[in-house]
């Protein structure tokens, strides 16, 4: 039986989070001894960027190249996804942790009667039958499942299991799938971009400012740092609470959840709920002038001084890279 793995896409290029799952994809298999690794690519994207998941563990690649099939169209993704798993044949679909993922695994399980099972990290070292760990109580945790059910759909959280890119590009096959109207039926009739040029959730760099710059005339030193990084610029709670910054930059518990591989917070203090929505970065940096700031027991590297001398010159820095 295959392991199936749906690819998500953006401007033109397979996201890194859906590399991950055919990684994963790939690990499992071999553990279970299951068949070939499959990942699916839908709607408008080159072959070219689609063999990336070959280098990923995939052993084929399909894709359906309907142009209807946009992001926004999930009923439609998981109505293709849905019989590409039948006709492959697949025991197991991956896909990455994410809006979208969630969006069609929800419906995927309900059209393939499938155990549903998410926050994923990498397999247990020591499992027996068909386990899987998940990430609990926002990262602090983890839980081994056992998932008894015949099919089953696994979305793996971001950052958390290794991207292998050692593998050889996969051939790319062209297949096609019957979908009728009502998989079209919700229509997306106008979208409106968020400020900024990378959005949030999806950053894989994000330079983040707390109450301790004081004001949002002092936000320019985060966004000219975050310019020079290429991340997407987040806050704590309180500064989009006061208006200094809009409420989608908000992170944490009640905000934005990130998972980026760069998290740089500044003049943040680190309460639980801050830690809540970023402890799924790679590596973390806190710069903060109290060197008893929580955020500190959080980071892979601290700059303990202030921000209004330390920000400019580290952007220097990045600049003269
Ligand atoms: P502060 O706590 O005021 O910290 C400012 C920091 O800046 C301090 O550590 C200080 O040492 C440092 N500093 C000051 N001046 C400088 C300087 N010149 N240079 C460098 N460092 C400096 N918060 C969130 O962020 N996200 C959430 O989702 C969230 N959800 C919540 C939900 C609930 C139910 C509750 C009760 C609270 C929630 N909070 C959330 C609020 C949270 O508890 C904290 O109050 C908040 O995160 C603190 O924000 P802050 O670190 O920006 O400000």
């Amino acid at each position: 039986m295959s392991v199936l793995v749906y690819l998500e896409h953006a401007d033109g290029a397979v996201k890194k989070s859906s590399l991950e799952a055919v990684s994963y994809a790939k690990a499992l298999s071999d553990k279970l001894g299951a068949g070939d690794v499959v990942a699916v690519g839908l709607g408008s994207i080159v072959n070219d960027e689609l063999a990336k998941a070959g280098t990923a563990g995939a052993s084929k690649v399909l894709h359906v190249s309907d142009e209807r099939l946009t992001a926004g169209i999930i009923q439609a993704h998981a109505s293709a996804m849905a019989e590409v798993y039948k006709n492959v044949g697949a025991s197991t679909l991956v896909l990455a942790k994410s809006s979208l993922g969630d969006a069609v695994a929800a419906r995927l399980a309900v059209k393939l009667n499938a155990a549903l099972v998410s926050n994923v990290v990498e397999l247990p070292e020591t499992s027996a039958g068909y386990q899987v760990k998940r990430s609990i109580y926002t990262g602090k945790a983890f839980a081994i499942t056992e998932v008894t059910k015949e099919h089953k759909i696994l979305a793996v959280k971001k950052n958390a299991v290794d991207l292998k890119t050692d593998g050889a590009s996969a051939a790319v096959e062209a297949v096609s799938v019957n979908l009728s109207d009502a998989d079209f039926a919700g229509k997306i009739t106008a979208t409106d971009k968020a400020e900024g040029d990378i959005l949030l959730p999806e950053a894989d760099v994000v330079v983040s400012g707390g109450r301790g710059l004081k004001g949002p005339e002092n936000w320019g030193m985060i966004e000219t740092l975050a310019k020079e990084l290429g991340a997407a610029t987040g806050c704590s709670k309180p500064v989009s609470d006061i208006g200094w910054r809009p409420h989608h930059e908000h992170v944490g518990q009640t905000g934005v959840k990130v998972a980026p591989t760069l998290y740089v917070a500044v003049g943040i203090s680190g309460a639980i709920q801050h830690l809540a929505g970023v402890n799924s970065s790679k590596c973390i940096v806190v710069i903060n002038k109290d060197p008893e700031a929580p955020f500190f027991k959080a980071a892979d590297y601290g700059i303990v001084g202030d921000a209004f001398e330390v920000l400019p010159k580290l952007t220097e820095a990045v600049k003269a890279l």
